[in-house]
């Protein structure tokens, strides 16, 4: 097994791994930027290193300094979360240049599914339906005028380099072409220093569902069925739940084999997430494949029983997958909140604050994921997730009750969060019949919030 990891990141996921690390006896090393000295993960880890400024380019993205930190502790592995350097294709061949285990797949996989534009091929070729849509990146507006009037409007400009939902745009008619590609390209050069677009038919009202793939040196591939990631702000995930309402099981069978496909044509190996859009009549289709452990990958954990980041320890190990296809059992159902330091009141303004008082929900089947603690100072330089609620229960509904009573005895004062939109939403007829698709939060949130808005005047009125 391994002797001692470093770990490439921050916040909570820094604390999973380390968690995992421990459970295995494994030593690690944390990396902290000035901002972070007294975060956990510089506190949980066997031991901790300064890496650089607070600006993540001089310290999480600093690869110099990271790869310097794990060579003088003598460390034998690296982990790189989600974010940061996880996708980078130099970063994970330089790890592996300097003697390390790399937690993830080779530097060439990262390169080859990183490119959305020629993931599609890749997926094409092992046999995943795609998006109808362009073989490989476009060369200039023109083609990307004529594939739209090939495939029919509505379209998306999507940047191959592109993460978060950022660098797509929609072009509803052939005249919106133009506008679409220039903003595309725009946002994609200014987020990711990569102008390169493909295009894809816009699905529409499609569910947003993705599979979670699990591949060893030993060449096997297995999944561990879906999560349904449709309830999304501006393309940004918010709540995942699995199993998804919407898979019969030969749909989830034939997406399943999908995914494992891709990921055994790509010489997958390690944890990653295979992506599709499914439509309303039942069609999926490819449109990504995520090359690190995902945010929601505690959804799967809790339907499976299978520590997903233990066993991305074990295959970097050499070892083989502890289970097989067969022994994967889905288990009751499980969802996910993202609490986002954000205000929805403000557009989901980022508010990164003092933590003056926390408490944390417990008791049967609830899991919490989060870096935060009472007179934490949430530095204003990374990302705005400070907690992952997690509620597994037999079935869904007793997982929605979970989980409502879960946000309830969630207390973060001193910085306005996501949870009591969270909340809300598990109270909405829509959602708890399962009836929504990506479309459902942006359609839905003004009425939501001025329902949030209505509770708290009545509230306040009371004598
Ligand atoms: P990113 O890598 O930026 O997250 P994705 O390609 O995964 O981008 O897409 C993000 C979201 O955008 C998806 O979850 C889905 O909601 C929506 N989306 C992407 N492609 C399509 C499509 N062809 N049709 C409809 N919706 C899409």
């Amino acid at each position: 097994m391994l002797k001692r990891v470093l770990i490439a990141n921050r916040g909570e996921i820094a604390l999973r791994i380390i968690r995992a690390c421990r459970e295995l006896d494994i030593e690690t090393v944390a990396v902290y930027s000035a901002a972070d000295e007294s975060a956990l993960h510089a506190q949980l880890a066997t031991r901790a290193l300064c890496i650089g400024p607070a600006r993540a380019a001089d310290s999480y993205l600093n690869q110099e300094a990271i790869l310097s930190a794990a060579l003088a502790a003598r460390c034998d592995a690296l982990h790189p979360g989600y974010g940061f350097l996880s996708e980078n294709p130099d970063f994970a061949h330089r790890c592996v240049q300097a003697g390390l285990k790399y937690v993830g797949p080779s530097g060439d996989v990262i390169r080859a599914l990183g490119s959305k534009a020629a993931a599609r091929t890749l997926a094409q070729k092992a046999g995943a339906p795609v998006v109808p849509g362009s073989d490989g990146p476009l060369k200039d507006v023109r083609q990307a005028q004529t594939l739209a009037e090939e495939v029919g409007c509505p379209v998306l400009l999507k940047a191959s380099a592109g993460g978060g939902g950022r660098g797509m745009r929609q072009a509803n008619s052939l005249q919106e072409v133009p506008r679409a590609w220039q903003e595309a390209r725009a946002e994609a050069v200014a987020c990711f220093g990569d102008g390169e677009l493909y295009l894809e038919k816009l699905i529409l009202n499609p569910r947003h569902i993705e599979f979670q793939i699990m591949a060893d040196t030993q060449g096997h591939v297995v999944h561990l069925g879906e999560r349904d990631c449709s309830i999304q702000r501006r393309r940004q995930k918010l709540v995942e739940e699995s199993p998804s309402m919407a898979l019969t099981p030969q749909l989830r069978e034939e997406m399943g084999r999908a995914a494992v496909a891709v990921a055994r044509a790509a010489g997958y190996v390690g944890a990653g997430t295979v992506e599709f859009v499914l439509s309303p009549g039942g069609q999926f289709y490819f449109i990504e494949m995520n090359t690190r452990i995902q945010v929601e990958h505690p959804v799967t954990e809790l339907v499976t029983g299978v520590d997903l980041v233990k066993e991305q320890l074990r295959i970097a190990a050499g070892l083989p997958l502890s289970f097989s296809q067969e022994e994967v059992r889905v288990t009751g159902h499980a969802i996910e909140c993202r609490v986002n330091a954000e205000d929805p009141e403000r557009d989901f303004m980022p508010c990164p604050g003092t933590v003056s008082l926390l408490h944390l929900p417990g008791g049967p089947g609830v899991r919490v994921d989060t870096a935060l603690y009472t007179g934490y100072e949430i530095p204003p330089y990374y990302d705005s997730l400070a907690a992952k609620v997690l509620a597994h229960a037999p079935t869904r509904l007793e997982a929605i009750r979970r989980m409502r009573r879960a946000l309830e005895e969630l207390i973060i004062e001193g910085c306005p969060t996501s949870a009591p939109l969270a909340h809300l939403i598990m109270h909405d007829a829509q959602f708890i019949r399962g009836q929504y698709d990506t479309g459902y939060l942006d359609q839905n949130l003004d009425r939501l919030l001025e329902l949030a808005r209505t509770c708290d005047r009545l509230m306040e009125e009371e004598p």
